[in-house]
């Protein structure tokens, strides 16, 4: 056995509704039963002490593969992939920061902040978006699909151009940001505008995806996942494998959550880590059908019709990955929350004035943490880490509607100062 193979684990594809393993060999992500596949490693033969010393070895590389915060775990994410196929742009390898200010706001002992916002293409989609991208071009797939409003499609349309392959992207007509969809456009993405939602999009992309050729690169796709897992990886290496009592996140399509909770059970299978912490969900009310789900006991998930709540990121009634999302609350015995549209961007100027900075349905996570911690959810004496998701540049809208529409009412307004250029008039700005 040549010795690169010497780590590798064995990888399948499993549904996760009837347990039926998939052949890998072709490209399936949602099973003949209607269940989402999942990726199911076997890690039995890793010697856990010998890839945590690549791991911090990697972290020396550069222009290579590894050099990549989601490839740097190659092993634990898509072993078998020849590193031919693996399109990359550096993704990942984002800033960890201790958030004092908001260590107060929130009240709890030590936060920190993961910005996702940093990655390339501006989200923690790209995170997933390598592994997806790769591992389609490994299977010989050259035109690249999703149905999204934004940071997904932005995403793909970016590791599509770095691969020299084609993306067609499905963008509802209505309700889009514009800052995300002119990014999209700018990578030389196809964008097919359809009168319709994002739903509708997935629906279309379902029923026809085969006959088109096309590569899906949704969240169903389970090695979007795959990639996805390597925010808390990064998280755990970075503060030497010893994680904070609490990992806060915002649940859209809930992709994220699930790929957290697989994240954090290979950690602790492994034995990187010894403990498991928490998990915190947290949604926008306007659209929240999780939240009300495990809020009221209930065991299946009724879709908000018509969600809406300002953060664009969050807002999806029908959160496909939902079932998967619940079973990383039952492995971390984790909790879910949901805060307002006021909350989320009370929270998110306090995050931009911090100068971390992000995108509304970032900002959820410090929301929903101080509402936690002040229902006493949340100890004063425990320890979190909130994922920020998208970068500050994605809502223009949204900063523009906050700082300069006296009717936000927001209390962490900050408007422009119109005055006389007279030292006078300076003199008593600045000193304000
Ligand atoms: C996609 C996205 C979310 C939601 O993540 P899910 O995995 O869909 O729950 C949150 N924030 C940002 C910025 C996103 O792009």
């Amino acid at each position: 056995m040549p010795a690169q193979r010497r780590h590798l684990g064995k990888v399948s594809i499993i549904c996760t509704n009837c347990g039926q393993e998939a052949a890998s060999d072709v490209f399936q992500y949602m099973c003949t039963c209607g269940g989402l596949y999942e990726v199911v490693h076997d890690f039995g033969k890793l010697d856990s002490e010998a890839l945590k010393r690549t791991f911090q070895n990697r972290l020396g590389e550069r222009m290579t593969p590894y050099a990549s915060g989601v490839w740097r775990y190659k092993e634990l994410i898509c072993p078998e992939l020849p590193e031919e196929f693996i399109t990359t742009k550096y993704e990942g390898n984002t800033g960890l920061y201790a958030a004092d200010a908001l260590q107060q706001y929130t009240g709890i002992r030590k936060l920190w902040l993961k910005a996702q916002s940093e990655n390339p293409s501006g989200s923690f989609k790209d995170n997933g978006m390598t592994v997806a991208v790769s591992h389609g071009r490994s299977l010989g797939f050259t035109r690249f699909a999703c149905s999204s409003t934004g940071n997904t499609s932005s995403s793909l349309a970016m590791f599509a151009a770095i691969a020299g392959s084609q993306s067609y992207v499905f963008v509802p007509a209505n309700n889009i940001s514009p800052n995300k969809v002119l990014q999209t456009v700018a990578y030389g993405a196809r964008v097919i505008s359809f009168d319709g939602t994002y739903d509708d999009g997935i629906r279309f992309l379902q029923a026809h995806s085969g006959e088109l050729g096309l590569y899906v690169c949704n969240s169903i796709n389970p090695y979007r996942i795959e990639g996805q897992k390597s925010i808390i990886y990064e998280i755990a290496q970075y503060l030497d494998w010893k994680l904070p009592d609490w990992v806060i996140v915002p649940g859209g399509a809930l992709s994220n959550a699930t790929a957290l909770g697989k994240g954090l059970s290979d950690l602790y299978a492994l034995g990187f880590i010894d403990k498991l912490p928490r998990v915190g969900i947290v949604q926008a009310e306007g659209a929240s059908p999780f939240h009300r789900m495990v809020a009221s006991g209930g065991a299946e998930l009724i879709p908000d019709e018509l969600p809406y709540t300002l953060a664009s990121a969050l807002n999806i009634g029908n959160p496909p990955s939902w079932k998967k999302a619940l079973h990383t609350l039952q492995t971390t015995n984790g909790v879910t929350v949901s805060v307002t549209d006021e909350e989320i961007l009370d929270a998110k100027a306090l995050i931009d004035q911090s100068g971390v900075g992000c995108e509304p349905a970032s900002a959820a996570t410090v929301a929903g943490l101080h509402k936690l911690a002040a229902q006493k959810v949340i100890d004063k004496d425990e320890t979190a880490v909130c994922i920020l998701t998208g970068n500050l540049l994605k809502d223009t809208e949204a900063l523009r509607y906050y700082h300069l529409e006296a009717m936000s009412g927001g209390a962490y307004r900050n408007a422009p100062h119109s005055a006389e250029l007279t030292l006078e008039g300076v003199r008593k700005w600045a000193s304000g």
